[in-house]
């Protein structure tokens, strides 16, 4: 099992990342992604300081064990003119992977444009949490992001922090053959692996899901 969105006291996380790999191991994990947020706002604005971003990977790197994989990973915030928030002088492949999300409520327009803008701009590997500031969206527009997901192969999420994207959605994806990723987006020790709810889902609706190992290219 795995858990690809994991925030840390680098973020809004409560957890150290020696004690989220701790407490991952306990819970059987094999791959878990220490996501934290890269943002303007306060709670993520500690990875637009390179020297933190370094810091941070080092104890990435030393949190992993002879059982459990730790990602580096970042949870990006998508703008609204089609852009993410990244740290000044790196370049992605610094991130083993990245997450880009919506954190504000906007129009579908702005949405649709700026989502599509960053699912084609090859900076993200995962949209985290699609639908959670949006809600249901029609289904033309649905189609358009899940055939733009499939052909850049960028993965939408199963979050299961926020209430998942209603099923016609979800078929739709499936329909393009959009893969999905699953995330407890813990910020707390107790969350994280908690992704029944998703796995369900994932299998009662078929959907396909990615290898969480094509992220382990370091
Ligand atoms: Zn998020
Ligand atoms: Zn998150």
């Amino acid at each position: 099992m795995y858990d690809l969105h994991i925030h840390s006291i680098y973020s809004d996380g409560t957890a150290g990342i020696e004690e989220i790999s701790k407490y991952a191991q306990r819970k059987g994990l094999k791959i878990i992604a220490i996501t934290d947020h890269c943002s303007h706002e306060p709670w993520g604005s500690k990875l637009l300081d390179l020297e933190t971003v370094m810091e941070r990977k080092s104890i990435i790197e030393s949190a992993n064990s002879g059982n459990l994989i730790v990602l580096n990973g970042l949870e990006t915030d998508i703008l609204w003119n089609g852009r993410i928030v990244f740290p000044k002088g790196l370049k992605k492949d610094f991130f083993d992977v990245i997450i880009g999300s919506f954190h504000m409520w906007g129009n579908i327009s702005k949405w649709e444009k700026s989502l599509l803008s960053v699912i084609r701009s090859g900076m993200v590997d995962i949209i985290g949490h699609p639908l959670a500031y949006i809600g249901k969206i029609p289904w033309n527009i649905a189609e358009k992001i899940a055939i733009t997901a499939a052909d850049c192969d960028v993965a939408l999420e199963l979050n299961s922090h926020y209430s998942l994207p209603d099923i016609e959605f979800l078929e739709i994806c499936r329909e393009y053959g959009v893969k999905f990723s699953i995330g407890s987006d813990a910020h707390h020790l107790y969350a994280i692996g908690n992704v029944e709810e998703c796995l369900e889902i994932a299998k009662n609706l078929q959907l396909k899901l990615l290898d969480p190992y094509i992220f382990c290219k370091k």
